[in-house]
């Protein structure tokens, strides 16, 4: 087992540099839109649950790290 067998398509984690597209706190969803752009989309867990219907519906591709907000003692979510 070795780092280079990775699969190309695993997404990167995302880090505390990673901010909500909507209100700029932690992000801890990240939505992959398959347009020509590759258009990828950050969300705190609040603002994911306001478009997860949409996002989904859309065909996103959803990288979903929000069960680390169990595990971080961070600022409250907004
Ligand atoms: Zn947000």
């Amino acid at each position: 087992m070795t780092a280079t067998t990775l699969a190309t398509t695993t997404p990167a984690e995302l880090t505390r540099a990673d901010r909500c597209d909507s209100c700029g706190a932690q992000a801890y969803v990240r939505a992959t839109i398959h347009t020509a752009d590759g258009l990828s989309l950050l969300f705190c867990g609040h603002h994911f649950r306001d478009h997860e219907l949409a996002l989904l519906t859309s065909g996103a591709t959803i990288h979903d790290e929000r069960r680390r907000i169990d595990d971080e003692v961070s600022a409250p979510e907004r």
